[in-house]
């Protein structure tokens, strides 16, 4: 089996579609990124200086909230975001298998059980009902992955999650620059997460932020990244300190972003809107390409939802193929198709097993896993590169076709 695999590989190494490796995502850095940054080097502040303000303030009117936090990495964010919201040792928070470890992760660092609740295998979104099933007396918290771009049910799972007391978390790695309902991606949840790593939309080469409404919730946030330090008066402990005095109050960590990044932070995000427009361009040309095979799905948009298109991942139905998944995207990187794949469902890596997750947990989740593979999206893909994309899916399909 393993031999007949290879034969039938050798035939695309022989001619590839494409001569050198189209890669699944690429960040997009100019030369005005690139002076914005300098121009940090040559002033007076590497870290802690005017640049991070400058950056929050335009990423809460990017999400439209009154406040926004700037972290070193998306997961230190939403490690702030799970202590902000209470999760402790004892607490369950409701998220989705098929995502990034990160999403996960920030429960057990405080303390708290991730409990996944299955997606809908259309929109790959979580589904509200399975949701709704996962709720116990212990549950402190919901956070909802935007899968590729496309933001979740959110007036459903609000409504769930006021009615039982939790505080919604987004986790919007994916979803920067989307819409839901007419809403920019920080209305529609107490706090909202964002990760500028080179891959997501826009880049501070790592990097993350929380975007919330809330007073309270932004100043836990503020003294997380910083040690669990405050200098503020109104927040002091001690009446009538002097003028140099701080308190440190809770364990917190150094989750600081520098000015450096903030600097590209804040030059990257003029350009968010150009990005996603390119990005939907694409994702509607590859809709296109692919409506009429049928054994290929592509992600189900649902209502009143304009996605970002962070990734595009492309579903191949098992029973129309003579071979596995993984020749597929074998075949797909032998014809220089950078293809990579979202995600292992978190339950399923050997920590999680170790912490006595079963399989069968969320059979959607692991059913559609099966059967992804991402292909490229990123705004600097030219139409030739997505034709190359196009010829190589239509290529490898029609030779795997059963
Ligand atoms: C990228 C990503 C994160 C983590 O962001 P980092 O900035 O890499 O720490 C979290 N959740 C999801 C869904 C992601 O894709």
């Amino acid at each position: 089996m393993l031999n007949m695999q290879k034969e039938q590989l050798a035939m695309y190494g022989a001619k590839p579609v494409r001569e050198k490796m189209l890669p699944y995502g690429k960040q997009w850095v100019d030369e005005t990124d690139i002076e914005n940054v300098v121009n940090v080097l040559r002033s007076d502040f590497l870290s802690s200086g005017p640049e991070i303000p400058k950056f929050e303030e335009a990423l809460a009117r990017e999400a439209g909230t009154r406040y926004a936090v700037a972290f070193s990495s998306g997961t230190a964010a939403l490690h702030a975001a799970c202590f902000a919201a209470g999760v402790e040792t004892g607490s369950e928070v409701i998220t989705s298998p098929l995502t990034f470890a990160a999403s996960s992760n920030c429960i057990l660092y405080t303390g708290g059980k991730p409990v996944f609740a299955d997606i809908d295998p259309l929109t790959f979104n979580i589904d509200s009902q399975e949701v709704y099933k996962k709720i116990t007396p212990n549950t402190k918290a919901l956070i909802i992955v935007d899968f590729a771009g496309q933001p979740a049910q959110y007036n459903e799972l609000y409504d769930m999650a006021s009615n039982h007391g939790l505080v919604t978390i987004r986790d919007a790695a994916h979803s920067i620059g989307s819409i839901y309902k007419e809403r920019r991606p920080g209305m529609s949840t107490d706090m909202t997460i964002f990760s500028f790593h080179p891959v997501k939309h826009i880049t501070t080469g790592e990097g993350g932020a929380v975007v919330t409404d809330r007073e309270d919730f932004y100043h836990q946030l503020l003294m997380f990244r910083n040690h669990g330090i405050t200098r503020d008066e109104q927040m002091l402990e001690q009446q009538n300190s002097p003028k140099w005095y701080y308190e440190m109050q809770f364990l917190g960590y150094n989750y600081r972003i520098t000015d450096i990044q903030a600097a590209l932070g804040t030059s990257q995000l003029k350009r968010l809107e150009q990005f996603v427009k390119r990005r939907r361009e694409l994702a509607v040309l590859y809709n296109k390409a692919f409506e009429q095979m049928p054994g290929l799905a592509f992600q189900q948009q649902a209502e009143e939802v304009s996605s970002s298109w962070h990734l595009y991942p492309l579903r191949w139905k098992k029973d129309f193929f003579s071979v596995s998944r993984d020749t597929i995207f074998q075949a797909l990187l032998a014809e220089n198709i950078g293809v990579n794949l979202h995600y292992i469902p978190v339950y399923l890596h050997p920590y999680y097993q170790s912490l006595g997750y079963q399989r069968g947990i969320c059979p959607n989740a692991e059913a559609v896993y099966e059967e992804l593979i991402t292909i490229p999206l990123f705004p600097l893909m030219t139409d030739r590169d997505l034709q190359d994309v196009v010829d190589a899916v239509v290529k490898v399909y029609n030779y795997f076709l059963k």
